[in-house]
């Protein structure tokens, strides 16, 4: 059955724990493109990357404790699910896109990724078939270079914003934002060295993290 909605903004990743980075970012981006939901994806097995250090049940418990309560981010399982039934298959984005899509017909799907991974995308599994299913957001910092796209690239670039409302998938578009600069090696590597994370994160689960003694021997 479709779900109605018309723009839904994607956001991939570990969280390996969630911090405010991922947070401030998916907010900006809901406000920003006018989106009626920003769905969070924790990823089971990350194809391009080394394994997580929390299992999969309590990435996702920090991130239900870290949005609680905030309205138009939503956590998305569809990755964790799909494990569950084959654990060997990698988290592809393909594959995650093509069901979303079948959730969510008449949707503009708008995929967000930091120009990190942007660099990378050309490895990722099926990465052309990404854009018949979705548009991707590259999230930029000052300086980002256009002129080094291919025609892959260029022949989908999209000018102005508006050009995503129009359709439901397959543009491109460079999105400058503010990073926070926190990533979650660094708060892994500051809860191995018993120094506080204090503000990087949401208190709610520095507390998870205490409890279960996560990231103490990382
Ligand atoms: P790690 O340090 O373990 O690689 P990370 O902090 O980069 O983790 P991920 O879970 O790998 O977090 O990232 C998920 C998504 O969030 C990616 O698209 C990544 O580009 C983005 N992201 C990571 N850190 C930030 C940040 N500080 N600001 C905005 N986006 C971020």
């Amino acid at each position: 059955m479709a779900i109605s909605g018309n723009r839904i903004g994607l956001f991939g990743g570990t969280f390996d724990p969630v911090h405010y980075g991922h947070l401030r970012s998916a907010l900006e981006v809901k406000n920003d493109f006018g989106l009626d939901e920003v769905r969070i994806i924790p990823c089971a097995k990350p194809p391009h990357r080394k394994q997580p250090e929390a299992n999969a049940a309590m990435r996702l418990q920090m991130l239900e404790l870290a949005i609680k309560n905030q309205a138009g981010l939503t956590i998305d399982t569809r990755e964790l699910d799909r494990h569950k039934l084959s654990e060997l298959t990698p988290s592809y984005m393909v594959d995650t896109l093509k069901s979303l899509r079948q959730d969510f017909k008449d949707a503009s799907l708008l995929l967000f990724i930091g120009s990190d991974a942007f660099k990378h995308l050309t490895g990722w599994h099926q990465w052309q078939q990404l854009f018949d299913y979705a548009h991707l957001v590259v999230l930029t910092r000052p300086g980002f270079e256009t002129q080094g796209l291919d025609d892959f690239f260029n022949a989908r670039l999209a000018k102005d914003i508006k050009e995503l409302a129009q359709n439901p998938a397959g543009k491109l578009f460079l999105s400058q934002v503010t990073q926070l600069d926190i990533s979650a090696t660094a708060i892994r590597n500051m809860i191995a060295k018993k120094q506080n994370p204090g503000f990087l994160l949401p208190d709610a689960v520095i507390e998870y993290i205490k409890q279960h003694q996560l990231y103490e021997t990382y």
